[in-house]
């Protein structure tokens, strides 16, 4: 699909993944979207705000989204399926999927949706897939079934308050797997994904981290997405970074910058 010029979809299929996340699949259209890339999806009249794909191929691509604002509810409460959507798109770097290593991917909140594509990408090509799901209770947990019953990828859960899986952070989990995996791969909560490079950089493993701001072009022209300390629009320099590079961004888990630039704490 070309990128810049949004194409009118319908919507062909809404999956409830719990309480407040929903996935989004759209048929007969080629995105052609690595994993880690996003698309910009339009509501007209509304806003056009930025989605990871969590699943593509020649016919259908799959967009998971968390109803937490005036945006996601209004397609939670108002779309479905039949309905048409603006989707522009792939942009962004994605994850780097290696052959035959064995990787481990560390999930939280809807970042488990994109980790999935990663996850089936990096079965083809022969890796091994330790994922990690962490999330504050069960109720918050998706995508547990589609990973549990796929071949090459073993599902590890932590929650917060031990209702799923071990109580406590994924990153613990991370921990005592380190040890044994070529590269972690992250997507969710900023401090969670800071604690994962934490625990690379003690362990000498790379990793990769899917970094989130404010984005409205996609292009990297019109600057909102720049981050503090390096200067570069996260929507063509990442949103996927090696987590060398994201350790230079200045308040990294501790604030970013609204839709006019301003200063806010996580
Ligand atoms: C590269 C990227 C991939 C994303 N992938 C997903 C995904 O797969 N699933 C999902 O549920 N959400 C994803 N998001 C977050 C999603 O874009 C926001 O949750 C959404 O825009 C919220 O809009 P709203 O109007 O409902 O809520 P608002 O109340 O407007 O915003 C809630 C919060 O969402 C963030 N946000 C709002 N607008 C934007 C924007 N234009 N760009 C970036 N962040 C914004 C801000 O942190 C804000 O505080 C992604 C964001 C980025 C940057």
């Amino acid at each position: 699909m070309k990128n810049d010029i949004p194409k009118v979809l319908k919507i062909a299929e809404v999956r409830d993944e719990n309480p407040t996340v929903k996935t989004y699949v759209f048929r007969g259209c080629d995105l052609g979207a690595k994993p880690g890339q996003f698309v910009n999806l339009w509501m007209p009249r509304v806003d056009e705000k930025p989605f990871s794909v969590s699943y593509c191929d020649k016919d259908e691509f799959w967009l998971t989204i968390a109803a937490v604002g005036d945006f996601t509810r209004k397609l939670r409460d108002e779309f479905s399926v039949g309905d048409k959507l603006g989707v522009r798109g792939p942009y962004g770097k994605g994850y780097t999927i290696p052959e035959g290593k064995k990787i481990a991917l560390l999930a939280g909140g809807y970042g488990a949706a994109p980790l999935y594509f990663v996850a089936q990408e990096a079965v083809k090509k022969g890796c091994t897939v330790e994922f990690i799901v962490g999330a504050r209770n069960k109720d918050l947990l998706l995508y547990l079934d589609r990973i549990d019953q796929a071949e090459g990828m073993n599902l590890y859960i932590a929650t917060d308050d031990g209702s799923s899986g071990e109580q406590g952070y994924n990153t613990q989990i991370l921990e005592r797997l380190i040890g044994d995996v070529d590269i972690v791969m992250t997507c969710g909560p900023e401090i969670m994904m800071k604690a994962a490079m934490d625990i690379c950089e003690k362990a000498g493993k790379p990793i990769e981290v899917s970094i989130e701001r404010y984005m409205k072009c996609g292009s990297g022209v019109c600057g909102n997405c720049c981050v503090d300390g390096l200067g570069v629009p996260v929507c063509t320099k990442g949103p996927v970074m090696l987590g060398s590079e994201a350790r230079k961004i200045k308040g990294l888990a501790e604030f970013h910058r609204d839709n006019v630039g301003f200063k806010v704490v996580w």
